[in-house]
């Protein structure tokens, strides 16, 4: 039998810290390795498998438009990205959309129409106050952007225009921000950060400070989009609306696809502006428009609501008995745990043990965000499995 991990090493860039696990295979909530070893999803392709794995309504969305037109330019118009850009007005409060093909390139994008915004409108201002503790992506602008000195450091000097400040601090922005200030771009709830969630007031207050300065509010939805808190978009857990917003992982099911949108007042892009050659591919888009179709029409929002909660109230069980457990924390699918110690690390390799999937979100934490269609069973038996492998953790 071929040993892929062996043969990974060889060929692959050893720029990412892998999993010794060879996923072969999956269906709903679960995958296979090679071995045939079976695993609870609990990282959900990193929180894109919205629907969860090879759901039919993905694979005949794919199968479909494969067999219809996959590759054009969008310097034509096709239909799928239409249809989605469609669907995706009439269920936000933005009015404009430009599809492309990850997380980083929506931001980028969204940052480059600000920097357009404050060229026209902003006497040329052109900075983007973002936090501490973000994540937007691995281009070097967005690693300026993300607020982690961890991603920094490695590619100084990064580009300029960037201000990180704390999270959840309205003073901390309303200090950062000067006459080149034409945007704060930031996560409703920090994702990678650690699932930083911030208090009640904190973006309505910064919507009234971008209001009062005219300057655009950006909203990076990539990860707390399309219903993985509980609600269709983050911004509506806080009672506010972005003038700009970001999406990719949920967005396509699994298929790569990002897109940011925009209202009309800063839709100030002119013809030549922006582009790309797979943005808006007619088969990511037909795919992401079946999702996300799916998603509205099920109202799965709700269900990653009511699947999240009892996750929460699950997880709360256990850490009444194991009291290395110091938090629980998360909206709808997107939970964090806490240790007091460093074991991030070894409550994932006795996961994979015991059949598992979950993320090390820190050294002293994990991170559980399945797919939205998880059921209260697969949830339970997710945690059985959890449980096992926590009884193994000596502290
Ligand atoms: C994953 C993520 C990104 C980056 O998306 P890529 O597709 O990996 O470029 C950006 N912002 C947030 C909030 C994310 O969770």
């Amino acid at each position: 039998m071929t040993d892929w991990q062996e043969l990974g090493k060889k060929y692959l860039f050893n720029c990412i810290d892998r999993i010794p696990v060879t996923i072969a295979r999956g269906q709903g909530v679960r995958v296979w390795d090679d071995n045939g070893k079976e695993y609870i999803d609990f990282v959900g392709g990193w929180a894109v498998c919205a629907l969860g794995h090879c759901h039919p309504v993905i694979v005949n969305a794919l199968t479909e438009q494969a067999k219809t037109l996959i590759q054009t330019s969008h310097i034509y118009y096709t239909i799928p990205y239409i249809k989605l850009a469609e669907l995706l007005v009439k269920n936000s409060c933005l009015d404009r959309v430009f599809m492309c093909n990850s997380g980083l390139e929506a931001n980028e994008g969204a940052v480059k129409l600000a920097r357009r915004y404050g060229k026209l409108k902003l006497n040329g201002a052109y900075e983007v106050i973002t936090a501490f503790n973000s994540f937007h992506g691995r281009s070097l602008a967005m690693t300026a952007a993300t607020g982690q000195p961890k991603y920094q450091e490695a590619y100084q000097p990064l580009p300029v225009g960037f201000k990180n400040v704390e999270f959840n601090n309205i003073e901390a922005i309303k200090a950062a921000t000067t006459n080149q200030t034409c945007a704060v771009m930031l996560e409703p709830i920090q994702g990678e950060g650690g699932v930083n969630i911030p208090d009640d007031g904190y973006l309505k207050a910064v919507r009234k400070w971008c209001d009062e300065k005219g300057i655009l509010l950006i909203l990076d939805e990539i990860q707390t989009g399309v219903g993985r808190c509980g609600t269709l978009w983050g911004y509506q857990l806080y009672g506010i609306e972005p003038d700009i917003m970001t999406l990719a992982k949920g967005l396509g099911g699994g298929v790569p696809i990002g897109a940011f949108m925009a209202k009309e007042k800063c839709a100030v892009f002119a013809p030549g502006d922006h582009g790309t050659t797979f943005g808006g591919n007619p088969l990511t888009c037909a795919t992401a428009h079946a999702v996300f179709k799916y998603v509205i029409d099920n109202d799965v929002p709700g269900m990653a609501k009511k699947a999240g909660q009892y996750l929460l109230d699950n997880l709360k069980k256990l850490k009444s008995r194991y009291s290395f457990i110091t938090e629980v924390r998360g909206r709808g699918l997107l939970v964090a745990v806490y240790f007091n110690k460093d074991i991030g690390q070894d409550v994932l390799t006795a996961c994979l043990q015991t059949g598992v999937l979950i993320n090390r979100l820190k050294p002293n934490a994990i991170r559980l965000m399945p797919p939205l269609t998880i059921t209260n069973k697969e949830i339970d038996e997710g945690l059985a499995r959890l449980d096992k492998a926590l009884a193994t953790i000596k502290v």
